[in-house]
Parts: C-alpha cells; structure tokens; sequence
C-alpha cells in the first residue's frame, strides 16, 4: 500500500485533514480539481474557500457551533487558527476575510514540504492508498458515479443557495448605520432599513421576481434552515420581518430611531470594501437580484461583485453507507469527511476534516481509531449522523439535541446550555491527555 494519504477535496475538510496529518508527521497527497476545473460555487483556485458566507458561525460556548469551536481549539486544529488571525468583525460569531482566509491556508499547505498538492479532478478513487474523500457538496460528476459504485448505492442531494455581494463605495451611507443587536456598542453589521411602505414594495417584488430554471429541481428537497430569501417572502411577509429582516434590537445609533425591517450586511474583506447581504441567499435571475435588491433604500446604486445562485449539492446515505469513523462500509481505507458525509456547515466540515487526519495518522502508527466522547458535540455529531433512524436521511448540522441530558435537570435553556459546555471541555481534556492527542 501506497505510504501518503490521498486526500481527494482541497476544501474546508480536506485543508483541515491535510493540516492535522502533517502536523503528525504523515505525508499527503491532496488533490484539488480547482482551477482547473472550477465547482458551480467557488469562485477562486485557492484551498479552503469558503463559497457564501464568509461566517463560521458563532463563538458562544452556549451555541452547539461555539463549543464545537472551543472543542477544536482544545485540539490544536490548525485551519480554525489560521481562520481567527483572518478574522473581520461580525459580533459573537468569527467572520473571515474570504481571500486573505484562503490565500493563508493556501500558502501554509503549499509550502509544507510533506503536503504534495495536485491539482487536476480525480474521476476514480484511489484503491492501493489509505483516502479520505472530502470532496464536498459540489463533488464532480465522473468522482460521484465512482463513488457510487463503491458504496453500492445512489448518493442523495438537496438544493441550496448563495448570497450576492455589493461594494461598500456604492452604498448609500445616509440610508445606513453600522450596529450589532447583540452588543451596544459594537458597530460590526450595516443595517439597511426600510420603512413599512418600502417593506411591502420590497416583499411583493421579491415574491413576484423571476426565478432561474434548475435542471431537476425539487421545492421539497430545499435546505430549510437556508431558505432562498424569496421563498420565505413567498410564504409570509412576517416571516420575512421575523427572519433575515428582523428589526429587533436596532435603532439608529444616533437618533435611537426604530425600524420597521433591516437588511444586514457583513464585510467580506478585512478593508470592508465587500459586504455580504446576510440570509439573502436566492436563486433570482441576476437581472431580478438587481433590480429588486436596489430597492433597499441604501442599496439604491449598489454595484454587486457577486449575485446569489442555486446549486444541487451532493451528500451520502451516511447511515447506510458510513461506518462509525465515517469510512465506507464497503472500504475501510475511504475515510470521508465534510458535507460528503451529510454534515453541513463550514465548521462542521473542519471539524471532520480533522477527526479524520487524526485517526488515519492512527491507523498509519498501527493504532486503533477513536471515537470521540458522546459528551462532545465532535463525538455527538459523527454518531447523530450514522445512528440516524427517521424517514429520510437530510443534511445536518450541529446541536445540543445531539449530546446525551445532563444528569441534574437546570430549567434555564442558556445555563444549561453552560453546563453542557463545561461538561463537554472537561471530558475532553482528559480524553485528549489520555489519547496523547494535541
Ligand atoms: C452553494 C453553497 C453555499 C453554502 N453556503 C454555506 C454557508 O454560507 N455557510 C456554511 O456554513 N455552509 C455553507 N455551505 C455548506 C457546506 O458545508 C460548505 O460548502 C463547506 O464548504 C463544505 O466543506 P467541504 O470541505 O465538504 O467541501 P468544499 O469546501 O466544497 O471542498 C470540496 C473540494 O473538493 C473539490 N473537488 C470536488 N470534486 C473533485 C474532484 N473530482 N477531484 C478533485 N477535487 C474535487 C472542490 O473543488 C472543493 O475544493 C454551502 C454549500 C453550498 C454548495
């Protein structure tokens, strides 16, 4: 057997897995198809690229994406590093700079002198090596039928959608103000209101707007908890006050003004000359995203860098066809890590990544691999994924659902929340120590 790893996917797991295998010691191969052969959603040949939101989500202990945070932090994950020292502000949750993010890891991975970096798509996996298959959701279509035809089954997939992208210098500044709800003094979001005459316009322009024509597409295989903004305009006009254009929290920082709904945006870039529309992913004709996005009063001459678009993204029966490491069932030496495992979320995908770098560089000093305690949102989530039992298996992304009820009952939600969290940190130190892991 071949003695590097082949790591196929130079995404957000496949960067975190190389990373903490070369921190071990072990030599990789990592394959990227990119820029040779671009994804419908990445824009650039850089590893790691995030392709929407440039947020990795909230930092908080009592959120299950914060401790998963802090968990990897315990661990010594090396990506999540190289994402804080690219961070831009965004309140509680850790935003990058998209490009200096990706540039970063791109350089940290090319120069390692145990990482040999090819580029180029792989149609057939790999049989003589130890992989791991992190090739996202946007897996190629020749990889997918030969992944298909080693797992001995169909892959499943869902629809999703990105946000579009406007500059800071073609905004109008007298129609916004930067904020955060969550902290009165930060000024980490721009907010874009609109008066409720402007709201109603807005909200039946959207509803109305002309959609793009996907090949094969299914209204009910959406990603609910990343709706395209005029679906959610199409089911209620509340549920768009209630949601992406929620109000709360926000008056004006000067004349404590409030307003009938605001639309969020988040710089991009470390300069902010970028800033993304925060839940306005959509599937509007670009023409459509113009016209309609510019009746935000602010965004009445905005030039847009990026508009939104809609993608089929593929995932994998993981309780089917994962063992309880994430490898094939039908190949032990196929570790799989990231959304081709049916998690979803950049941090998600990172946290895979590295809990596969970890136990293949087990394997490789003829070690058995580990399972992560079930207290821990990385152990909880990897058996939530293969243990599921409901109808149908559909993306996932982490929660305190996930992680077995603390012994003593404590009624408020963020305090128990806390007690999870420490309870988690805890046992993982001692998981770590005794693992020798970080
Ligand atoms: C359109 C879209 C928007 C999303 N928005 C968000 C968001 O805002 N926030 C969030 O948390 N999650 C989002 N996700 C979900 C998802 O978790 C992220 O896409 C995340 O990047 C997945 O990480 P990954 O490493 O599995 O895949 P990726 O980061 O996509 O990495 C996979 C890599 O494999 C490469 N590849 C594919 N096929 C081959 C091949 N045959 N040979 C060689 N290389 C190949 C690709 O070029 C890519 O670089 C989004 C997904 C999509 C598709």
């Amino acid at each position: 057997m071949e003695s590097k790893v082949t790591i196929i996917g130079g995404g957000l797991a496949g960067s975190a897995a190389a990373l903490e295998l070369v921190a071990r010691d072990i030599p990789v191969v990592l394959r990227e198809m990119r820029p040779n052969k671009m994804t419908p959603a990445h824009s650039t040949g850089e590893l790691a690229e995030p392709v929407c939101s440039n947020s990795f989500g909230s930092m908080r202990n009592f959120s299950a994406n914060g401790l998963l945070m802090s968990e990897m932090e315990l661990l010594g994950c090396e990506l999540l590093q190289i994402a804080k020292s690219n961070a831009v502000p965004a309140g509680q949750a850790l935003a990058v700079d998209r490009l200096g993010f990706s540039s970063a890891v791109t350089k940290s991975l090319e120069q390692n002198p145990n990482i040999e970096l090819k580029r180029g798509e792989i149609t057939k996996i790999p049989r003589d090596t130890i992989v791991i298959l992190a090739s996202g959701p946007l897996t190629s279509d020749a990889l997918m039928a030969d992944i298909k035809s080693i797992a001995g089954c169909d892959g499943l997939y869902f629809f999703d959608a990105t946000s579009p992208t406007v500059t800071l210098e073609s905004l109008d500044m007298s129609r916004a103000f930067w904020a955060n709800r969550r902290d009165p003094d930060g000024d980490d979001y721009l907010n874009c209101p609109l008066e409720i005459d402007e709201f109603n316009l807005f909200h039946k322009a959207l509803a109305d707007a002309e959609r793009v024509d996907i090949k094969d597409f299914e209204p009910d295989k959406l990603f609910e908890s990343c709706l395209p903004i005029e679906i959610i305009a199409m089911r209620d006009s509340e549920a768009m006050r209630f949601g992406p254009m929620k109000p709360v929290g926000l008056s004006h920082p000067e004349t404590g003004e409030k307003y009938y709904a605001i639309v969020q945006l988040r710089r991009e870039d470390k300069e902010g000359r970028h800033l993304n529309l925060v839940g306005f992913q959509t599937r509007l004709k670009y023409p459509e995203q113009k016209r309609i996005f510019s009746m935000i009063p602010a965004l009445k001459d905005a030039k847009f860098v990026r508009y939104g678009h809609m993608h089929k993204n593929f995932f994998m029966d993981a309780p089917k066809l994962l063992d309880e490491y994430l490898r094939l069932k039908s190949d032990s030496n196929i570790f799989t890590a990231g959304q081709v495992t049916g998690g979803e979320g950049y941090l998600e995908a990172i946290a895979q990544g590295t809990c596969a770098g970890i136990n293949v560089a087990r394997i490789i000093n003829e070690k058995e691999p580990i399972l992560f305690p079930k207290e821990t949102i990385l152990g909880s989530f990897a058996s939530s994924l293969i243990n599921f039992e409901g109808k149908s298996f559909q993306p996932m992304k982490v929660n305190f659902g996930m992680v077995p009820p603390l012994e003593k009952r404590i009624r408020g939600r963020r305090e128990r929340r806390e007690k999870l969290a420490e309870r988690s940190l805890d046992i993982l130190s001692k998981f770590i120590a005794d693992n020798n892991l970080a």
